[in-house]
């Protein structure tokens, strides 16, 4: 069947190509085929930027006069070429490491922005996800995402003349978005069953096109459903507790099923923020099944291969679930894990003694993942410190989450004015490929060429930004004058700003509002005037968010700064998009660290517009004095309110003393030289590092391929590992509060220090666990120092008991060094799959 026939027409014989670019995602956002969908009606597709919406909707004349317009049949016919083209080709994977090196990659996000014609995300995690797909096509890398169609999505924005915030749910049609039913081998609608206590749920699957790669969608909207049911896919992060934990069981456990129905060979799972964790259940529950085995062997076994990655900075910003909401459910698939439900709740604790303690969905990924990562360096140091908790004893260097920085995909963030200068320093499929240095390659764009391109790009914004304008004033039913102001908005030649995210405290929307006279007084300037473009929702319940929103409006409303400053409502990517291509400037305020990495700002990289930023997320590792602006940090010890005023006033000087001169001072052709100096380098040298193309090679080379390897080696025989690995912890269980040490020597020789330990075993194996010296790192990213120590001899007199030692070259002082024993295993991972640790305390033994 030709997906023509989901259309709510017929499509005439030459057109019906157009059919499979308008329901390919990572095609239809791409500005590449922009000029296609403009040509069939201009204004259909600047207002929805949906080419499957504009081919229901365009009238059939229209159909009918393209079918024979050759200018039109050849543009879409280099379309077409093109996207075989690139999409047929070995992808990068491919050619690295060859086809078939990696099972699938099964990558299950709550969200999913891949564009605006298919609106279920809310903000950074769903572009982050969206991103990280269209990138999988492009280095050919074998991906599939599992989402959930969501009836209505996130909320729409619009604001009252006083700058409330109106909050809108709107009907995604099916219809009108680029998704597919999937049928099963007979033709039938393929439709999961998801077990909820006492009842059986019924989920529709849809499938999305995004180039190379398939993102498939659950729905519970199914008349078979009871009507509470049909709603579980109802709305994107909105509902109570329980819709949140039944949407978060649909995803989890229904994704599994997904990939088990669709025949897939799933060898990765990768799980993008705790929402999706019971997926790691449901797979070791398949397992179970399939060997025979019991539920914590086939964890043992399955867990190596899934991947955990965290977004978050804060413990309270994971969900978390009330025992009285969860109990019902943990009884009823405990009982299919054949487990106590105890066991179940322990899964998501950090006390599974204590029974008033939720359970949390972050904890439940550290326990059924063998990685675990944030999302920036900082992050990743402040996700150690998060779930330091799960790890007891531990140092926290030794919490085992790692980090791989987030990046964006770069050919659906750039822009018809970027295109062609990449176009010309590296050549035309340059983000197929990898990169490398490119400010050589920069060094050959000349300073004019890159200064019309941002004037071009900022001219384009600023028409974008009047056309908005009209008609988010006109929906407030303003005056007939509205149309004249709006359209003399804004400056071409001012330098501009932009500020768009989430309205919420940590984010700090309000810092440059800090002082409203400044900064009123920095936009009104004579001579080098300011202006800024803000953007962005609170979340519906979020009070102080609406209200950071009317405190701008208030602002925006002051006689001054008409024309010089606009709030853009409903942000969204179509938003972003035009915000990043157009700005000179970026700014970002999250209170440190509370701001896990940003994307926003790395969008503007390859359209060269700079970036001004807290030292936080990604921002910490990109900064240097030629690329950019940084608030530095102020000291921890002081109250939140003191810690603004301080940023602020660091903001404004940055701006008036820096930034607008820098922007200002032009030569005698009319060119700021130090500010395309900046831009040259940022583009050159952050764009490729900020990139979706490296975030995704570091995941297959930090952790799919050996996640892979692990994987294999642990279910090779249908569980044994399991097994094994199963007695060693129960033996480790039993025996471990008997572990003690004795008396601790220590020599001072030529070369180091002569460490000499007595330890005492009881009945436990000394192949079991590992006796080894630590040390802190010297510097803060720095590694510690580990020493294995080795048993030199009996102690005489008792069983089991010896003397362990180990020379330790160093200059550092002895006391730097602690004896401890750890578990050991051939094949374990410590401490994911065991956590015991004793260290030798020092008060009791002092050198
Ligand atoms: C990129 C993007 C975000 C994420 O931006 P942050 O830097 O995390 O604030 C959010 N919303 C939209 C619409 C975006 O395009």
């Amino acid at each position: 069947m030709h997906p023509s026939q989901y259309l709510p027409r017929v499509m005439p014989e030459p057109l019906k190509a157009l059919v499979d670019l308008a329901l390919d995602m990572r095609w239809n956002w791409c500005h590449l085929s922009e000029p296609l969908w403009q040509y069939i009606d201009p204004d259909l597709w600047a207002w929805t930027r949906n080419p499957w919406f504009i081919l229901g909707r365009v009238e059939q004349e229209r159909l009918n006069k393209l079918a024979e317009d050759p200018g039109f049949l050849r543009l879409l016919d280099e379309q077409l070429k093109m996207r075989a083209e690139v999409v047929t080709k070995p992808g990068w994977f491919e050619e690295t490491y060859g086809k078939g090196s990696l099972g699938i990659i099964a990558y299950l996000s709550m969200e999913f922005g891949l564009g605006e014609s298919l609106p279920i995300y809310s903000g950074g995690l769903g572009i982050l996800a969206g991103d990280y797909l269209k990138t999988a096509s492009d280095l050919g890398l074998p991906v599939v995402g599992i989402g959930l169609l969501f009836h209505q999505g996130y909320f729409r924005q619009a604001l009252d003349a006083n700058g409330n915030q109106l909050e809108f749910f709107l009907y995604n049609n099916p219809t009108m978005m680029p998704i597919t039913p999937v049928r099963d081998e007979r033709g039938d609608w393929l439709k999961i069953k998801v077990m909820l206590p006492q009842r059986e749920l019924i989920l529709r699957v849809w499938e999305v096109k995004v180039g190379r790669v398939r993102l498939y969608l659950l729905d519970s909207n199914d008349p078979l459903n009871t009507p509470g049911d049909r709603g579980i896919t109802g709305k994107l992060y909105e509902g109570g507790e329980e819709t949140r934990l039944q949407q978060e069981i649909v995803l989890g456990i229904g994704g599994w099923r997904l990939l088990e129905a669709l025949g897939l060979n799933c060898e990765i799972l990768h799980l993008n923020e705790g929402h999706v964790s019971f997926a790691v259940i449901e797979r070791a529950r398949s397992f179970m099944k399939a060997n025979g085995q019991p539920f914590q062997v086939a964890l043992a076994c399955t867990r190596v291969a899934n991947i955990f990655t965290t977004h978050t900075p804060v413990l309270a910003a994971f969900d978390r679930y009330r025992p009285n909401i969860f109990l019902p459910y943990a009884r009823f698939y405990a009982q299919m894990l054949e487990i106590p439900v105890e066991e179940f709740m322990a899964l998501g604790r950090s006390n599974p003694e204590d029974h008033e303690e939720p359970f949390n969905m972050a904890y439940l990924a550290v326990r059924g993942c063998g990685v675990i990562n944030g999302v920036s360096h900082l992050h990743g140091r402040v996700s150690r410190r998060i779930f330091q908790p799960l790890f007891s004893d531990w140092p926290q260097k030794e919490v085992p989450v790692g980090y791989v920085t987030n990046g964006i995909h770069v050919p659906s963030w750039d822009s018809n004015y970027s295109h062609p200068i990449w176009a010309k320093a590296c050549g035309e499929d340059f983000w197929l490929g990898i990169s490398e240095d490119l400010e050589e390659k920069f060094a050959q764009i000349g300073d004019e060429e890159l200064w019309e391109f941002r004037c071009a790009s900022r001219l384009r914004l600023i028409s974008f930004v009047r056309r908005r304008m009209i008609k988010q004033r006109l929906a407030l039913g303003l005056e007939e004058k509205t149309l004249e102001r709006c359209q003399h908005l804004l400056d071409p030649n001012t330098l501009t700003i932009g500020f768009a995210r989430r309205f919420t405290a940590y984010k700090r929307p309000n810092l440059l509002l800090h002082d409203p006279d400044r900064l009123e007084r920095l936009l009104t300037n004579q001579e080098r005037p300011v202006q800024l473009i803000i953007a962005g929702k609170a979340h519906p319940e979020d009070e102080e968010g609406k209200r950071m929103i009317r405190a701008w409006i208030e602002f925006l409303n002051r006689p001054q700064i008409q024309g010089r400053a606009v709030f853009i409502v409903d942000y969204d990517m179509t938003v972003a998009f035009e915000l990043v291509q157009g700005v000179d400037l970026w700014i970002n305020t999250p209170r440190r660290p509370w701001e896990a990495c940003g994307t926003s700002g790395m969008k503007v990289l390859v359209n060269g517009g700079l970036n001004l930023s807290v030292l936080d997320g990604w921002w910490e590792e990109a900064y240097s004095p030629e690329v950019g602006w940084a608030l530095p940090h102020v000291d921890e010890g002081l109250t939140p309110g003191e810690v603004d005023a301080i940023q602020a006033r660091e903001l404004y000087r940055l701006l008036e003393e820096e930034i607008v001169p820098a922007f200002y001072d032009r030569d005698d052709r009319g060119i700021p030289t130090a500010w395309v100096a900046k831009i040259r380098t940022s583009m050159a040298k952050l764009t490729p590092r900020f990139s979706s193309n490296r975030m995704l090679r570091e995941y297959t080379e930090k952790f799919y391929l050996s996640a892979a390897r692990r994987y294999r080696e642990r279910v090779a025989g249908g569980g044994d590992f399991g097994v094994r690995l199963q007695h060693w912890r129960q033996h480790l269980k039993c025996n471990w509060s008997k572990l003690h040490f004795g008396k601790l020597e220590v020599q001072r020789t030529d070369e180091g220090h002569l460490f000499r330990v007595q330890v005492y075993l009881g009945e436990m194996d000394q192949e079991a666990v590992r006796v080894e010296l630590y040390a802190e790192p010297l510097q803060e990213d720095g590694e510690p120092e580990r020493w294995p120590m080795k048993a030199e001899r009996p102690l005489l007199g008792f069983v089991n008991s010896y003397v362990y030692s180990a020379l330790v070259k160093t200059d550092r002082p002895a006391d730097h060094y602690t004896p401890r024993i750890v578990p050991h295993f051939p094949g374990a991972l410590i401490p994911l799959d065991d956590n015991h640790i004793l260290w030798l305390e020092r008060k009791q033994c002092p050198l």
